[in-house]
């Protein structure tokens, strides 16, 4: 080899990875024997549902479920999808043509940039965000472009502040509610203005469906796809990672408009062979089901949520209790920033936390803190945590 970089172009493009210091540090506390609670990482601690288990052990046992799997995917994953997007949201969808199943929501989000943009693009993303939602677009030669979620405005948005000449270059617009990280939701018109400014600018709106089901005090949230004409201009990634503890199953699927679905599936026969097949009945057994795992799972989040609200609003943190996703985003005390603070409660209370501008330059000012921790850890980190400005 020469001189040139190992990496190609693309590769260089995406920014330095943000957490590599705290790792550092973090492996540094334990090695010296510190307690380290991880509030860092949104991953239920709780197990996948016992029948999804069940199913997938039987499932496995049959040999006609070993084969390479057709990337339509099997009838009946899409024959799941599409009676619980009709039970759950009154959303009716074709499973020949408006279904196709996803290696989970990344592998998703992450495609359909290239499946959407051509270099010069520009795709809109929810700033802060998922961060695939930016080096998606990067690997795909197009420009993310960040759309500020503004607290005022109950973490969306502001539609009318994207510049004209941004929104005609845009093609791609990406979106979620439950957000992560912010947990904001929609609970107003605001996919209906979306929807509007879509059709006026030509952009596919990609709604990424992590946390529908995972919403708290009575809140249920829609699809993207209820309302009138997303179908026309969008698709919804759709996960069933955190809505039934499968985190590490590799389980969902993209949802929508035909033309589009069938855009990211020929991308996708491309890339890879499908969802392995005895996964596919093991996730249609999940959203077949009467859902009360889901139920139950809300119930101990929802506890946790107010068990940590309540420590941080003690020490004067000004933060709302989320009503959906799993996670609590707190502004910063007066005086720190995202990374201070960040560093002082992992030095002083031994909890790690994520800075608000991991997840993008309107993250600055914010910490996330996840709830995916067994409760007696939750229940010690809040009273570390209540103790460190008292
Ligand atoms: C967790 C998460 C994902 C990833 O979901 P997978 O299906 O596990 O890939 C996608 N989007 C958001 C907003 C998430 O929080």
């Amino acid at each position: 080899m020469t001189g040139r970089a190992v990496g190609a172009e693309r590769l260089r493009r995406l920014p330095p990875y943000l957490f590599a210091q705290i790792e550092q540090k973090i492996a540094a506390k334990k090695a010296a024997g510190v307690d380290v609670i991880s509030l860092g990482i949104g991953d239920p601690d709780t197990p996948t549902p016992g029948f999804v288990v069940e199913t997938l052990r039987e499932q496995v046992l049959r040999p006609d479920t070993h084969q390479y799997p057709s990337n339509r995917g099997r009838e009946s994953f899409r024959d799941a999808i599409a009676g619980f997007y009709a039970n759950r949201f009154g959303v009716s969808l074709d499973p020949g043509t408006q279904i196709i199943p996803a290696m989970g929501a990344k592998e998703a989000v992450a495609n359909v940039n290239l499946a959407f943009l051509d270099p010069g693009d520009v795709a809109l993303a929810s700033d802060p965000g998922y961060p695939v939602y930016t080096t998606g677009p990067l690997l795909a030669g197009a420009e993310p472009v960040p759309m500020p979620l503004l607290p005022e405005l109950g973490f969306q948005p502001d539609l009318t502040a994207i510049p004209a000449d941004v929104a005609a270059r845009a093609r791609v617009m990406f979106l979620n509610y439950p957000n992560n990280p912010t947990g904001g939701v929609i609970e107003d018109d605001f996919f209906e203005r979306a929807i509007a400014f879509a059709r006026a600018n030509d952009i596919i709106i990609v709604h990424d469906n992590a946390y529908s089901e995972i919403t708290y005090d009575g809140y249920r949230a829609p699809s993207f796809l209820e309302t009138p004409g997303a179908m026309d201009v969008g698709i919804e990634i759709f996960s069933l990672s955190k809505t039934y503890n499968m985190t590490g199953w590799r389980a969902g699927a993209v949802v929508g408009n035909a033309d589009l679905v069938a855009a990211y599936w020929q991308l996708k026969t491309n890339i890879d062979s499908g969802m392995f097949e005895a996964l596919q009945e093991a996730a249609a057994a999940a959203l077949r089901s009467d859902q009360s795992s889901v139920a139950e799972m809300c119930a101990i989040y929802q506890r946790r949520r107010d068990v940590l609200v309540g420590a941080l609003q003690r020490i004067g943190l000004r933060v709302d209790p989320p009503k959906g996703a799993i996670y609590v985003w707190a502004r910063v005390p007066d005086g720190e920033t995202s990374a201070s603070f960040t560093e002082k409660v992992l030095e002083e209370a031994a909890v790690v936390i994520s800075p608000g501008a991991a997840y993008g330059p309107s993250g600055e000012g914010f910490v996330r803190m996840s709830l995916t921790v067994p409760d007696d850890r939750l229940n010690e980190a809040a009273d570390r945590i209540a103790k460190l400005v008292g």
